[in-house]
C-alpha cells in the first residue's frame, strides 16, 4: 500500500497521530531530501524508522519502476515532501497515476498545505479559488498565466520567492488592477508568521519599505 503523508510546514507540532502512526510503520519513505527527512523523523522520536528513498523531481520517473517493485512485494511505502502534502507543487503525481493504472491500494494522510493556510487566513472570500502554484520566471509567460487566471471568478493563490514579490504584486496590480485586495501571507505557522494585507497599491508601498523574507504565499482576489 502506498501513504501519501502530509507533514508540517514549519511547525513540528502540526504533525497529525495518524502520520506519525504511519510514519512508524511503513517499510519505505519516498521523501525529497534524505537528509531533511532523516532529521524530521528523528525529532519526531518514532520507535521504528522507515528506510529513506530519494524521490525528488529530477528522479521521480525513473524511480517509479522501483516503487512499483516494492509494492508488488507487499511492503508499505510512505511519500513525504519536504514540507506540506506531497504532489502539491512537489513530487509524486507521476507515481499516483502509475498506481492508479495498476489498480495499487493507495490513501492520503491528509494534513498541513501552504496554500489552505494562506487562503484561511487572508480574510479573502474563499468559496471559488484557483491555485497557481508556481508562476515561470520569464515576464511574458508570467502575464499570460495571470491574464487566463482573469477570466475566473475567485480568489488566486500563488507561491512566490522572496525575491521576486515586489514584482509579483505589481504584476497583480497591471493585471487585475490597482485595488485589487492581496494578502501576502509569510513563515506561516513559524515564529515570525505574518499576513500582510491591503489593495495592490498599500501592500506595494509596504513591501517596498522593507525586505521581505521567508516562505510566501500570495492570495489575491
Ligand atoms: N507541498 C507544499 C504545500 O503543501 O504547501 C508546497 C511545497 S512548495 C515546493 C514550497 C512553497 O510553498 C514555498 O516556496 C512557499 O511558497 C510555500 N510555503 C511552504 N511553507 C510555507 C510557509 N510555512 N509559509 C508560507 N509559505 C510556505
Amino acid at each position: 500500500m502506498l501513504y501519501i503523508i502530509a507533514t508540517p510546514i514549519g511547525n513540528l507540532g502540526d504533525i497529525s497521530i495518524r502520520a506519525k502512526e504511519v510514519l512508524e510503520k511503513v517499510d519505505y519513505l519516498l521523501c525529497e531530501d534524505t537528509r531533511n527527512t532523516g532529521q524530521f523523523l528523528k525529532l519526531l522520536n518514532l520507535s521504528n524508522s522507515p528506510k529513506l528513498i530519494s524521490f525528488y523531481d529530477e528522479v521521480e520517473e525513473q524511480k517509479i519502476p522501483e516503487v512499483i517493485k516494492l509494492l508488488e512485494s507487499g511492503v508499505e511505502v510512505g511519500l513525504v515532501s519536504d514540507a506540506g502534502t506531497p504532489i502539491i507543487s512537489d513530487p509524486g503525481f507521476k507515481l499516483v497515476r502509475k498506481c492508479r493504472q495498476l489498480g495499487y491500494l493507495m490513501t492520503s494522510i491528509p494534513g498541513p498545505s501552504a496554500l489552505i493556510d494562506a487562503l484561511v487566513l487572508s480574510g479573502l472570500p474563499s468559496g471559488r479559488f484557483s491555485y497557481l502554484g508556481f508562476l515561470p520566471k520569464r515576464d511574458g509567460e508570467r502575464k499570460k498565466i495571470l491574464e487566463q487566471y482573469k477570466q475566473i471568478d475567485g480568489a488566486k493563490i500563488v507561491y512566490e520567492s522572496p525575491f521576486r514579490i515586489n514584482k509579483l504584486v505589481e504584476e497583480i496590480a497591471k493585471v487585475y488592477g490597482e485595488t485589487t485586495n492581496i494578502a501576502i501571507c509569510r513563515e506561516l505557522t513559524k515564529k515570525f508568521e505574518e499576513v500582510i494585507t491591503g489593495t495592490a497599491v498599500e501592500v506595494s508601498q509596504e513591501i517596498n519599505k522593507r525586505t521581505i523574507k521567508g516562505e510566501i504565499v500570495v492570495v489575491f482576489c
